[in-house]
């Protein structure tokens, strides 16, 4: 993996500045909504939601810190592996996930759009 920047350094996400200090940052909500989670494979980072509940938190960093090592091109391939990979570590937080995002009109909309968007 390849790493352009050297801690400390800023980046714009959603329109919000912020300063990157370390490979996993835990965030305000607002930066990442309606995602839980975030990785830079270009910049060697992941944010995570600092609101998530416990499980989920663990869930999802294992979950970015996997696409920061993956090559595979092809999102729904990532997303997919990064999920599996995560959930055998972490299968309750996986649980909670999945649950989140079916009572989730904006998580919803936010992966159709994705999936959409790929064609
Ligand atoms: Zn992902």
């Amino acid at each position: 993996m390849v790493i352009n920047n050297q801690f400390p350094f800023k980046v714009k996400i959603n329109n919000i500045s912020l300063i990157v200090t370390e490979k996993i940052m835990f965030v305000k909500k607002e930066i990442l909504l309606p995602k839980f989670g975030r990785s830079f494979p270009e910049h060697g980072f992941v944010i995570v939601r600092e609101d998530l509940p416990e499980t989920l938190k663990k869930f999802v960093l294992k979950h970015e810190l996997f696409h920061l090592t993956d090559k595979r091109k092809n999102w729904f391939i990532r997303e997919v592996k990064a999920n599996l990979y995560a959930g055998f570590f972490h299968p309750i937080g996986f649980i909670i996930c999945i649950f989140k995002t079916i009572f989730s009109f904006e998580r919803i909309k936010f992966y159709i759009e994705r999936f959409k968007n790929s064609e």
